[in-house]
């Protein structure tokens, strides 16, 4: 892939000086990004294993071969066909965004894929976001929940599970679990986590103030996948005055330690303001990420929602531009392999369409109402609903009034549209 920018010159990476031109595996802590022969056989296994499940579903060799393509062949839409991948225990990670291989999860995940290509009448979706929780003693200048925070909860842990049973039996993958501060309900998540039936990653999206050695051992212990940690800058006082919680960096760095030692995988969230996009800053922030031994960094866009609402936060181009060029830089640059794997889900949006609004994903909100994404505020159905296939199609076909494409992007969008 060429991903050659001409806006930028990239400077190599401090901490890296005697990388080789040829990516090689990189071991930090307990997860480990891997490059190399080991990538190059995962990857033939993976596909190996889609063909596999094609044959298995549509018994006629060329449609299952021609299908397959396809779902394989999306990847590089996605922007994930990087040569790196996430290792953790015996099983591998292309992205924050795709269950582990191998795996039930990844199975699913990949049936969704062929209901999308194959145009199938099936109602599938990949994921959710649920936030769990309006529970939340930060304040963060960009929170999307900022007028809902500290409302009372009125889903028991009961209705948790109810609902992601339901969404379980239209074949999602991967949950985020997000709030509020969702480990105010470590409990809750423990049954979340106890009650689900299998086939699906459980990611818990979190500021990472109060999470200790023993509550990441006890996520650990009852099938959690990963952390996800909020971190929006590389100097502490600069990530202290985002959060509004003086210490809140330190806290967040000792929970990555926690969530490493543990055994589950870790990613960093950052959100890329203007005033923190530099080629420096970003350098430093992936630096810091992987000494901590993250696996993945996910670099959001700030949105004019919740606290940011009716403020100009929109990144500028040249910032657009400079981070669309890092995030190449750090997935395909050799220079770069032991770094974390970076999702930057904005460009991919701008690219090549929305995957929420029912596609790939929806957001459930801490009442269980379902809304397009995470940053669109209505309220749409409750969850609970007894049409809830009926509803996600109508979503589907309605889409979502929030969505920009760049004109470049109009036909893949269109692309995907055909699958609405
Ligand atoms: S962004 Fe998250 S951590 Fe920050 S105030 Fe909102 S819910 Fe709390």
């Amino acid at each position: 892939m060429n991903f050659r920018c001409k806006t930028f010159k990239m400077k190599k990476p401090g901490v890296n000086k005697n990388a080789s031109n040829k990516f090689s595996s990189n071991k930090t802590k307990n997860n480990k990004i891997v490059a190399g022969l080991e990538y190059r056989l995962a990857s033939l296994l993976i596909g190996m294993n889609v063909v596999w499940l094609a044959l298995l579903r549509y018994k006629n060799p060329w449609r299952a071969f021609h299908l397959a393509a396809k779902v394989i062949n999306t990847r590089d839409q996605f922007k994930t066909t990087h040569p790196k991948i996430a290792k953790r225990a015996n099983k591998y990670y292309m992205n924050l965004h795709t269950p582990g291989w191998p795996s039930k999860a990844f199975n699913r995940g990949i049936h969704h894929s062929f209901n999308l290509v194959s145009q199938s009448p099936d109602i599938s979706l990949f994921s959710v976001v649920f936030a769990i929780t309006n529970k939340c003693g930060f304040q963060c200048e960009h929170c999307v929940e900022w007028e809902n925070l500290n409302r009372k909860d009125s889903l028991s842990a009961y209705d948790l599970v109810t609902i992601i049973r339901r969404f379980h039996h239209m074949g999602i993958s991967q949950v985020h679990l997000s709030g509020g501060e969702p480990l105010n309900r470590l409990d809750d998540i423990l049954f979340i986590l106890d009650s689900v039936p299998e086939g699906i990653d459980f990611w818990v999206f979190t500021n990472g103030y109060n999470l200790s050695a023993e509550k990441a051992a006890r996520l650990k212990e009852h099938g959690m996948t990963g952390v996800i940690i909020s971190l929006d800058h590389h100097e502490q006082e600069r990530h202290d005055q985002f959060r509004g919680i003086r210490g809140s960096y330190q806290r967040a760095l000792q929970s990555a330690q926690h969530v490493v030692d543990s055994g589950l995988l870790l990613a960093f969230s950052c959100c890329a303001t203007n005033e923190f996009i530099s080629m420096n800053n970003l350098e430093s922030y992936a630096s810091v990420c992987r000494e901590a031994g993250a696996s993945f960094i996910q670099f959001l866009e700030p949105e004019a929602v919740g606290h940011y609402r009716q403020k100009n936060v929109a990144l500028n181009k040249k910032n657009k531009e400079l981070l669309e060029h890092f995030f190449y830089r750090l997935n395909f640059d050799a220079s770069y392999s032991g770094y974390p794997i970076a999702s930057y889900p904005a460009m991919i949006k701008r690219h090549n369409g929305c995957p929420a609004s029912g596609l790939h994903f929806v957001y459930i909100d801490a009442d269980g109402f379902v809304h397009a994404c995470p940053f669109n505020k209505k309220k749409l159905f409750p969850a609970s609903s007894t049409i809830l296939e009926k509803n996600i199609r109508s979503l589907r076909e309605t889409g979502c009034s929030m969505i920009e494409f760049t004109s470049k992007s109009k036909d893949s969008a269109k692309t995907l549209q055909l699958h609405r």
